[in-house]
């Protein structure tokens, strides 16, 4: 059965995932297109040779007949919107991280969800599909390592975003680690403080970057995730895992090193687009076949986009205040434990 797919937001994610989902996966389709952006639409559906139907609603693209489910790829305060409008029409959505901006935002998700009676939503958390990250985690659940004691986590962007603030280092870019090492260090977040050094010459002037965000997890585990998202030089995520009995970490991507004029030297990546493009795929396609099935048993949840939220809210906070804040998980309701 092939699922007709209609996505909301055409931006730079929303390209990406419309080819997977139309040329790349088994089993899907793209049928219909919406984004506020009238041009970016347009050009997604010439050059990707689409025959998808344009809404100039989001809302009468959930709506209509021919579409089975929902890709959610606006830019963050739009989701909740949308996923809600999905959940009332009963239709499987998947919306690209973070699930809202704020915890507020995403418990509204989570009792529409409930409320349904059945798993719906999947969220755009895609570093657990990571081969790199899911070998970590083998070599850390096997205990060859002991206990893990320290996590150096390094995420540096390479971008120009117009519309970036400074909470957006936590609940756009951050989110990342605080799913990712939820699920790798089987562990969750008691306290976060943030630390911001001098800022950066290549930051605009209303945003702070770079963050040294530290948090401490419920097992005693810190975790020092250096921020920094105006680069200029390099797409890098890094993550270090100190245990009792030695170090493991995130393999490099693949580059080929090169003699030349006297010297070796090999390219890094300036684009998120690539660094995890495998990982999108099996998401992707973990979505397409939760559809197919009928039953949500692979990907992040709306819990789970809860549960980074409800963190990210302590970091926001802990980036106002400058002290340790609390971080408080609410208990994992049973509806998310089937
Ligand atoms: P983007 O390039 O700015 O694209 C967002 C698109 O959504 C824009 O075309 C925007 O139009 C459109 N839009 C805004 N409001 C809308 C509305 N009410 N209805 C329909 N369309 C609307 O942003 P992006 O980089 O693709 O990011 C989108 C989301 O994906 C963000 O939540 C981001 O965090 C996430 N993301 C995830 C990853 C990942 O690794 N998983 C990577 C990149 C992005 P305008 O341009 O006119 O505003």
């Amino acid at each position: 059965m092939t699922i007709r797919i209609g996505v909301i937001g055409t931006g730079a994610i929303g390209r990406e995932h419309i080819h997977r989902c139309d040329k790349v996966l088994q089993n899907s389709t793209v049928v219909a297109v919406n984004d506020i952006n009238v041009e970016a639409v347009d050009q997604v559906v010439k050059e990707q040779k689409l025959k998808a139907k344009i809404y100039a609603d989001g809302h009468e693209l959930i709506k209509a007949n021919d579409v089975d489910a929902v890709l959610v790829t606006a830019i963050g305060d739009k989701h909740e919107e949308f996923v809600l409008a999905a959940l009332e029409a009963k239709k499987p959505v998947f919306c690209e991280k973070p699930m809202a901006p704020t915890a507020e935002a995403c418990k509204h998700i989570v009792d529409a969800e409930t409320k349904c009676g059945k798993r719906l939503v999947q969220v755009g958390f895609m570093r657990p599909f990571d081969l790199g990250y899911l070998a970590l985690k083998k070599i850390l659940d096997s205990k060859t390592l002991g206990e893990p004691l320290i996590v150096n986590c390094r995420h540096f962007n390479y971008t120009n975003v117009s519309y970036y603030t400074t909470d957006m280092a936590i609940n756009d870019t951050f989110i990342h680690e605080i799913d990712v090492l939820r699920w790798l260090l089987g562990d969750d977040y008691e306290s976060v403080q943030v630390f911001f050094p001098r800022r950066s010459c290549n930051s605009p002037e209303k945003v702070g970057d770079p963050q040294i965000v530290i948090v401490r997890t419920k097992k005693n585990v810190i975790v020092n995730a250096q921020l920094y998202v105006f680069t200029k030089y390099a797409y890098d995520v890094q993550c270090e895992v100190i245990g009792e009995h030695g170090i493991a970490a995130l393999p490099e991507p693949v580059a080929i090193p090169v003699l030349k004029d006297g010297q070796i030297s090999h390219p890094v990546l300036i684009d998120w687009k690539t660094r995890f493009i495998d990982a999108y795929d099996v998401e992707l396609q973990a979505f397409v076949d939760n559809v197919s099935a009928g039953k949500f048993t692979v990907g992040a949840s709306a819990w789970d986009g809860y549960a980074a939220a409800v963190a990210a809210d302590a970091c926001v906070r802990a980036q106002k205040s400058g002290k340790v804040e609390t971080i408080e998980m609410p208990p994992k309701p049973s509806f998310y434990n089937k």
